[in-house]
């Protein structure tokens, strides 16, 4: 897969702005203990509402993209499998980093080896409405990974390509975005529904 790293070898990428990163080793509560299970792979994201005014994530297929055509950009995230450690039945996850965390992460790598060995502690932090900070510190005492956690850890192995599996245009047309003009067919149905209401309104007869 052309967009696959490797955690080690993989350069940290810019930010366009640095907003203050803090790169805490402290806990709280609210951290998530992580066993990273494969290596990352980056995806174009495009956040677009559909015409009910729902939020719609789009994995942007780059080419045919309707999405880029109409002039709305896509943004570079980082995908990897993870396991939430400690759970009694543990399940395969995605962890969508951004690039500031996915930079975090690489400087980890970089200090302690690959972070397929150990675990990670990540912490989402909400500085303001605009801005939400991710925290990584590698854990202290990792435990090995249990034969359960091992089996599920073996799942992300065959389901690599899924992380980063673009939607199709046929599946970004049927999302029915805000961004995306109505298909002729669509217009000529709205106009239908105006003509119907228009004799069942009795209209014509007001010219008079
Ligand atoms: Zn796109």
């Amino acid at each position: 897969m052309q967009n696959e790293f490797n955690w080690e070898t993989a350069e940290a990428k810019s930010v366009a702005k640095n907003k203050g990163d803090i790169f805490l080793f402290g806990m709280n509560e609210e951290v998530h203990t992580f066993r990273l299970v494969s290596n990352p792979v980056s995806i174009e994201i495009h956040w677009e509402k559909d015409r009910a005014r729902k939020n719609k994530r789009i994995i942007c297929p780059a080419t045919g993209c309707q999405i880029c055509k109409s002039g709305h950009g896509a943004k570079t995230m980082y995908r990897c499998y993870v396991i939430e450690r400690g759970q009694e039945d543990p399940v395969i996850q995605i962890l969508e980093m951004t690039t500031n965390l996915f930079n975090k992460i690489i400087t980890i790598a970089k200090k302690m080896g690959n972070p397929i060995n150990y675990d990670m502690k990540i912490k989402r932090h909400i500085v303001n409405q605009s801005y939400t900070e991710y925290l990584a510190c590698p854990a202290k005492n990792s435990q090995s990974l249990t034969d359960k956690e091992k089996k599920v850890a073996e799942i992300a192995k065959t389901k690599a390509n899924d992380m980063s599996k673009p939607n199709t245009p046929e599946e970004i047309l049927a999302m029915d975005l805000l961004c995306l003009p109505l298909s002729v067919d669509e217009q000529f149905d709205d106009f239908q529904v105006m003509a119907n209401k228009g004799i069942e309104d009795d209209d014509w007869n007001n010219f008079n």
